[in-house]
């Protein structure tokens, strides 16, 4: 389920509502238009937080996307959304349950005099958890080649809390939740706020001509029609992306974005696309002038079912000698990137074993698989209307139109 947040609009101060991912903001009220700039993830509060009476937060971790297992048996993936405790103080509840999805969450405020328990467990402990919650059992060094997690939110919601009456309560619902003293070796005077978590918002203007970026609410990249330019959100600010284009024709109605990835892999030798297609054991032979090819992968750059993302990089991967992109203009039909680079990276593996044709020949190695020499485009490819699919003429790649626009809300 999706996530509100209320945010005050830096510029008015009306309140608007956001998606919990969402990094653009257009105030509603006063047309400004900001990007929110983030070290880190974003961290929310259960309404009450900020009120003086709760002077304690508890930190939750909020996972929401996709894990994916290679194992003997093959790629298994669940689809996880949970939202666990990350501070063991005796008789906090284990999740928040549907709570963050039953009310708006409003952003932590750095001027607010709430005190932070501080985060013990690490995220990796509790998407492990998650992954074991969702029946996806296979050990390390047995039958688990790899394992990944992707298209994910990650964030950080706080429970307030309320010390009073020689107990600890609830602050949202105050419901008590443990004596004093059953609290010792549990401090809770709590940290102040980190100025690492603070999220600015900056005006999306082009960091290289200064016209107005382009982008949807919950895009991963903007774009400048004016210099034909793409950005990215980095750790501290806009990363131009190169980007290319596969030209359809003046009637190609959608073109979806890809990750192209190319790179050398060592432990399999892998460096060309023929390379690939002989390793892989491809059932085709490799065509003159696919040793030059240097392989690539494919990683669709939006938020798609599991299933359908494998299905869409591995038929991109494989049809990669058949487009020829090029540097491309901004045009309307350009689909949103949801997917951001830093996620494409980690399907790399996943990518490469959905595209085998003999997983024993590739499984084994995922530990090791390393990409060297490694340099990453956003390409383009047009779609062509097919009914109920978007289809891909060069590549093959087909996704239906309903799950282009779930995926949205993945
Ligand atoms: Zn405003
Ligand atoms: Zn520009």
């Amino acid at each position: 389920m999706d996530i509100q947040v209320v945010q005050n609009c830096p510029q008015c101060g009306a309140a608007v509502v956001l998606a919990e991912t969402a990094r653009l903001l257009t105030c509603t009220y006063c047309g400004t238009k900001n990007y929110l700039q983030s070290r880190g993830p974003f961290r929310y509060t259960l309404p009450g937080g900020q009120q003086p009476a709760a002077s304690l937060l508890a930190p939750y971790i909020r996972f929401k996307g996709t894990i994916f297992l290679v194992t003997d048996k093959g790629l298994e993936h669940r689809v996880i959304d949970t939202t666990q405790a990350a501070n063991p103080v005796p008789g906090l509840p284990p999740s928040l349950g549907v709570r963050p999805q039953a009310m708006q969450l409003q952003r932590i405020d750095p001027h607010g005099a709430s005190r932070y328990l501080p985060q013990t467990l690490k995220a990796s402990a509790i998407l492990e958890k998650a992954a074991a919650i969702g029946n996806l059992t296979a050990r390390a060094g047995k039958d688990l080649h790899h394992r990944a997690y992707i298209g994910e939110t990650l964030s950080y919601i706080y429970l307030p809390l309320v010390a009073k009456q020689e107990a600890l309560f609830d602050g949202v619902t105050d419901i008590r939740l443990a004596g004093f003293e059953d609290l010792s070796g549990h401090p809770l005077q709590g940290a102040k706020y980190d100025p690492d978590w603070q999220v600015r918002f900056l005006a999306t203007l082009c960091p290289q001509c200064g016209a107005g970026l382009e982008g949807a609410g919950d895009c991963q990249v903007m774009t400048c029609a004016n210099c034909q330019t793409a950005w990215g959100f980095g750790p501290e600010g806009l990363i131009g992306i190169d980007w290319l284009l596969h030209p359809g024709n003046t009637a190609t109605p959608l073109y979806l974005p890809f990750w192209r990835i190319a790179a050398h892999i060592p432990v399999l030798s892998i460096d060309s696309f023929a390379d690939f297609v002989v390793r892989t054991n491809q059932p085709f032979l490799p065509r003159p002038g696919w040793r030059e090819r240097i392989m690539s992968f494919w990683i669709p750059g939006i938020k798609l079912r599991p299933k359908i993302f494998l299905q869409a990089g591995r038929q991109a991967t494989l049809g990669q000698w058949r487009v020829s992109p090029v540097s491309g203009s901004v045009v309307p039909n350009l689909f949103p990137v949801t997917l951001p680079a830093s996620e494409a990276l980690q399907a790399v593996k996943l990518i490469l074993a959905a595209a085998t044709a003999s997983p024993r020949l590739v499984f084994p190695y995922l530990p090791q698989v390393e990409l060297t020499e490694m340099t990453m485009q956003l390409v383009y490819l047009p779609f062509v209307d097919k009914g109920h699919d978007w289809v891909q003429p060069d590549t093959g790649v087909v996704i239906g139109k309903n799950i282009l626009q779930l995926g949205r809300s993945l």
